[in-house]
C-alpha cells in the first residue's frame, strides 16, 4: 500500500506556496476566508485516516453538497422518476448557467445549480424542517458524526441568492419543480450552507469509493447501485465547465464548490479530500486541482490508466 502520509505531507508541503487564485466573494460570507487555509484528507476503504494541514478546519460545503442530495434523491425516488426531472448530460456551462434542455426542459445535470435546486425538490419530507433534519441525518451517516448549518453562511446565501432565484422561478414555471418554489430554494441554500471539514467530506468520498458503506462506522449510507449513478455524474460533470478536461487529465470521479472544497473518489481505494479557497477562473480550489492532478499521476489513479503495462 502506498505511504499516503508521507505522500500528502509531501503534497501540501509542495502546494502550500502556490498563492494564485481568487477567493469566491459573490457569497459576502464565503470572502472573509484566509488564503492560506489549506487541509488534505484521505480516508481509505480500511477505515484508515490520513490528513495534512487544515484538515479539521470548518467551512461551508456548497456545491460538493451536490454529489450527495443526488444520491438521496435517487434513494427517495428511484432512478426513472430522477431522470424525468434531472437529465445527466455534461453541458459545458457556468455552474449558475441559467439553462433547461431545449426539447425536455430538465436541467441538464444534478451537478449545476439549475439541476441541484430541482434534486432537492424532490427530496422527501412533509416540510421544510423534515427535509433538512433528513439532510442532516444521510450527511451523519456519511461522516460518521453530527453536522450542522452554518448560519451566517446560510443568512449570506439567502440575501444574495437572486440568480439561484431566478433559476428556481425557471424551474416551478417549467414544471420541473413541482413543490413550493420558495422551499426549494431555501432547501438548496441549506445544503450549501453545511458546515463540513475536509476529513469529513474525505470520509464522504471514502463512503462511495466503498460501494455506500461508511469505512468507519460500517454503517450503509446510500445503495451501491445509487453510488454508481452518482460517481457516473461526478466523472462527466462534477467539474462544471471544466469536467470534460478533468476526466481526461485527471480521470477520477470529483466534486468541487465555491468555498474551496473539492473530493475525489478512487474505488475500492480511497476518498480524498482537499480545503483551500482561492479558486481558478472555473470556480474551483487552485491548490485543490493541484493535490488532485499530482494524486492521480504519483499513483496511476485515472480510470483508463495502465501503469503496469507502461
Ligand atoms: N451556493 C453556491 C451557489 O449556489 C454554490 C455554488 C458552488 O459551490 O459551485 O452559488
Amino acid at each position: 500500500m502506498p505511504d499516503y502520509q508521507m505522500l500528502i505531507d509531501t503534497l501540501y508541503n509542495t502546494v502550500k506556496d502556490n498563492h494564485t487564485g481568487t477567493i469566491a466573494s459573490y457569497i459576502p460570507q464565503l470572502a472573509k476566508a484566509d488564503p492560506n487555509w489549506f487541509g488534505i484528507a484521505i480516508v481509505t476503504i480500511d477505515g484508515d485516516v490520513y490528513q495534512a494541514g487544515d484538515a479539521t478546519h470548518q467551512f461551508s460545503v456548497q456545491s460538493v453538497s451536490k454529489a450527495f442530495t443526488y444520491g438521496m434523491a435517487l434513494a427517495d425516488n428511484g432512478r426513472a422518476n430522477v431522470l424525468k426531472k434531472v437529465a445527466v448530460e455534461p453541458v459545458g456551462k457556468t455552474f449558475n448557467a441559467i439553462i433547461l434542455d431545449a426539447a425536455s426542459a430538465r436541467p441538464p445535470n444534478p451537478m449545476i445549480n439549475a439541476g441541484a435546486i430541482a434534486i432537492g425538490d424532490l427530496i422527501k419530507g412533509e416540510n421544510l424542517a423534515e427535509k433538512l433534519n433528513r439532510l442532516l441525518a444521510m450527511f451523519k451517516t456519511y461522516i460518521g458524526h453530527d453536522v450542522y448549518l452554518d448560519g451566517a453562511v446560510f443568512a449570506s446565501e439567502r440575501l444574495t441568492g437572486f440568480r439561484n432565484r431566478a433559476i428556481a422561478n425557471l424551474l416551478k414555471a417549467s414544471h420541473v419543480i413541482e413543490g413550493d418554489v420558495d422551499q426549494a430554494l431555501e432547501f438548496y441554500f441549506q445544503q450549501c450552507s453545511l458546515s463540513v471539514t475536509a476529513l469529513g467530506l474525505a470520509t464522504m468520498a471514502a463512503t462511495l469509493a466503498n460501494h455506500g458503506i461508511n469505512p468507519i462506522t460500517r454503517n450503509r449510507a446510500l445503495q451501491a447501485t445509487y453510488v454508481r449513478d452518482v460517481l457516473s455524474v461526478m466523472h462527466s460533470c462534477g467539474m462544471y465547465d471544466s469536467s470534460g478536461e478533468w476526466a481526461y487529465r485527471v480521470g477520477i470521479p470529483a466534486k468541487s464548490g465555491v468555498s474551496g472544497g473539492i473530493i475525489g473518489v478512487v474505488p475500492n481505494q480511497f476518498g480524498v479530500a482537499v480545503f483551500s479557497p482561492p479558486l481558478d477562473d472555473k470556480g474551483h480550489s487552485v491548490r485543490g486541482v493541484q493535490v488532485l492532478e499530482a494524486l492521480s499521476e504519483e499513483l496511476c489513479l485515472h480510470i483508463f490508466d495502465g501503469c503496469d503495462d507502461a
